[in-house]
C-alpha cells in the first residue's frame, strides 16, 4: 500500500529509542524526512545518522528536554531552519512513574504534567502554523492504556496520560477546519530496551530469567500473551499519519493485545 508519505516532514519527540525511534524509522522507510527529539543529543544524532544511511532521507537529532518551554522554542527553530516546515508531529516523549498520591510531591506532579501534557500543547502550538501554511497536517499523541485502565503503582502517569487524551480530543475539534487531524494512540505492553533493563533487575530477585519475567507479565495482563514490538506499533502510526486514515479525527486507539478489560 502506498501511504503517500514520501517527501513529507515528521517530528517525533522521544524519538531516539523505543516506540519513538521505531516510528521515526518507519516514517523514513516510507520516504519521510524526520527530526527526532530527545534530551540525549548523542543518541539522537547517532540514530538520525543511521536513518540517513539506511533510508536516504534527511534526518536530524535535536537535543531538547520537552518538559521545558524554552528548550522547545529553540528546538523548533532548528527544525524549521532545517526543513522549512512540518507535516506530521508525534508527541511521544514520556515515561512511567511510581508513587502514591498521598506521598508524591507537587514538584513530581508538575514534572509529569510538563512532560506528558504541556510538551504536547507547546509542540502543537509551535508547529500548527506551519501545518496551516501547508494546508494540512497530522498530530499523533502517544498516550497509554493507563489513561483508561490505571496501574496501581503510577497514579501520576495514569492521570497525566488521561489528560493528554482529553487535550488531544479538544485540539482535534479546534484544528480539523484547517485540515489538521489530531489522533491518540494508546499502547499496552511494548518491548523497549527499558523493559529489558527492568526485567534484568527484577527477574534476579525472583530467581528467573529476564525473558521469563517478561513472559509472565504478558501472560498475566494481555490476552495475546506477549509484548508488542515497537516496530509493529510503528506500522499503525504510519497508517494514521497517512491520507489513508483521512476520516480519523480525535480518536484514541488502543493497541494493547486485548489488555483493556472493557469495550470502548
Ligand atoms: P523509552 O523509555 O524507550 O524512550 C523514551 C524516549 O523519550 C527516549 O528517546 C528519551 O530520550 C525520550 N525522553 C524522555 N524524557 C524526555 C524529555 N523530558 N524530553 C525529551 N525527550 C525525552 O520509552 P517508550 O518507547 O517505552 O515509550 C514512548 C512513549 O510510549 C511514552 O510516552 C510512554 O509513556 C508510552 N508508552 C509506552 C509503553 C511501553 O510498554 N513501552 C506502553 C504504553 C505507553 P532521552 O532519555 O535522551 O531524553
Amino acid at each position: 500500500m502506498d501511504l503517500k508519505l514520501k517527501g513529507k516532514v515528521a517530528v517525533v519527540t522521544g524519538g531516539s529509542v523505543g516506540i519513538g525511534l521505531a516510528v521515526a524509522r518507519k516514517f523514513a522507510e516510507e520516504g519521510m524526512n524526520v527530526a527526532i527529539m530527545a534530551r540525549g543529543a548523542e543518541r539522537a544524532t547517532e540514530e538520525a545518522k543511521k536513518i540517513v544511511d539506511d533510508y536516504g532521507v534527511k534526518a536530524i537529532g535535536v537535543a531538547c528536554d520537552v518538559s521545558k518551554a524554552q528548550e522547545i522554542d529553540s528546538a523548533v527553530k532548528t527544525i524549521m531552519d532545517t526543513f522549512g516546515g512540518v507535516d506530521v508531529l508525534v508527541n511521544n516523549a514520556g515515561t512511567g512513574s511510581e508513587e502514591t498520591v498521598m506521598e508524591a510531591s507537587d514538584e513530581k506532579w508538575q514534572y509529569y504534567w510538563d512532560l506528558h501534557v504541556m510538551a504536547a500543547i507547546r509542540m502543537s502550538r509551535a508547529l500548527i502554523p506551519s501545518m496551516k501554511e501547508r494546508k494540512g497536517g497530522v498530530i499523533i499523541q502517544t498516550a497509554s492504556i493507563c489513561a483508561k485502565q490505571p496501574l496501581w503503582y503510577e497514579p501520576i502517569y495514569n492521570t497525566t496520560k488521561a489528560a493528554l487524551v482529553m487535550f488531544s480530543k479538544c485540539l482535534s475539534n479546534e484544528v480539523i477546519k484547517d485540515n489538521i487531524r489530531v489522533v491518540t494512540v494508546s499502547p499496552g505492553l511494548v518491548l523497549t530496551p527499558d523493559w529489558w533493563k527492568t526485567a534484568g533487575i527484577l527477574s534476579e530477585k525472583e530467581g528467573i530469567t529476564p525473558k521469563e519475567y517478561l513472559d509472565n507479565i504478558a501472560k498475566e495482563n494481555a490476552p495475546i500473551q506477549r509484548f508488542a514490538s515497537p516496530e509493529e506499533i510503528a506500522e499503525f502510526y504510519a497508517f494514521i499519519a497517512s491520507e489513508k486514515a483521512s476520516y480519523s479525527v480525535g480518536s484514541n486507539y488502543s493497541l494493547d493485545g486485548g489488555w483493556l478489560r472493557v469495550i470502548d
